[in-house]
């Protein structure tokens, strides 16, 4: 099948289903699967595209279809220039959080030991590690499949100052928290009740256990809280929903004052907390 053929009948599949940007998800496609840019789209109707590649390319598109987030169907994402392998076994990493990352390093550059606690994909963990090279980095996560898979992802990204640990909020850090200057979190904070109204791609295909912040979607910062001691550097990525509500939780911290930070859509996204003078 030439290009000009395959690209008709995905966007035809596209379109049936009603998938507003065929155009983007066409392009991405084409960019991972095919290696071709969107010039070759337009350009080269006539090459000749191998049968294993347009049938992988059609599933992909099907897959698409049926409401898969194309990161998953690809496989990666890219974030902070950093190539992610990415499974349904972890979140998709946001814009936001790369803007969360934009701040530490701009803050932090002369911090030496961090820790992302939750780390999924690896995400926050690989960009803080490679763009401070001098730093060490701890990256935990309570989901095993995560953690070798963040794992699998510094690796492959020639990224080695990082420690993985498996284990549970603040306190999976064990004995290593007394050397963490830096702790950084991204953790789960949809209230339970709301998950169902989230989109259906990601209510359908990411892990509960990313999303779900319990009852009131402050389930893990309370603990968090609770465990921390004095003397940190904290930045937390939040729902833009709770800024009354976490601004109540941290009002009872010692020694810590907060700020709230907006993302670039202008809602509140993540919290700062620096220990007091
Ligand atoms: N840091 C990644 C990012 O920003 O793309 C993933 C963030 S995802 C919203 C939250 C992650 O926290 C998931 O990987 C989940 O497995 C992990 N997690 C949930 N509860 C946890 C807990 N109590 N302790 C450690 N990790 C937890
Ligand atoms: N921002 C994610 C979403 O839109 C939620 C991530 C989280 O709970 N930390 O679904």
């Amino acid at each position: 099948m030439n290009l000009q053929d395959l690209i008709y009948i995905s966007r035809r599949k596209l379109s049936e289903a009603g998938i507003e940007n065929s155009r983007f998800v066409m392009v991405a496609l084409s960019r991972g699967i095919l290696s071709l840019n969107e010039a070759d789209l337009i350009l080269n109707g006539e090459k000749e595209i191998e049968s294993e590649l347009s049938a992988k390319y059609i599933e992909a598109v099907e897959r698409v279809v049926g409401g898969e987030p194309i990161d998953y169907v690809l496989g990666f994402r890219d974030f902070f220039g950093i190539r992610l392998e990415v499974t349904r076994n972890v979140l998709i990493p946001r814009n936001e959080t790369e803007e969360l990352v934009e701040i530490i390093i701009d803050e932090e550059k002369n911090s030496r030991v961090f820790a992302d606690i939750g780390t999924g994909s690896g995400a926050i963990a690989c960009a803080l590690a490679r763009n401070i090279p001098s730093s060490l980095v701890f990256a935990t996560d309570i989901s095993k499949d995560a953690l070798m898979l963040a794992e699998k992802n510094a690796r492959a990204n020639g990224i080695f100052n990082i420690r993985f640990i498996k284990g549970d909020n603040i306190s999976g850090l064990s004995d290593f928290l007394d050397s963490v200057e830096v702790i950084v979190s991204n953790p789960p904070y949809i209230r339970t009740a709301d998950i169902d109204s989230l989109d259906m791609n990601v209510r359908k295909y990411e892990p509960m256990v990313a999303l779900d912040g319990g009852r009131d979607g402050l389930d893990f910062y309370r603990e968090f809280l609770e465990y921390l001691p004095t003397g940190k550097k904290v930045y937390l990525e939040m729902s833009q929903y709770e800024t009354a509500a976490l601004g109540k939780l941290v009002s009872d911290l010692n020694g810590y004052s907060h700020e709230f930070r907006k993302d670039l859509s202008g809602n509140y996204r993540f919290m700062i907390l620096r220990p007091e003078i």
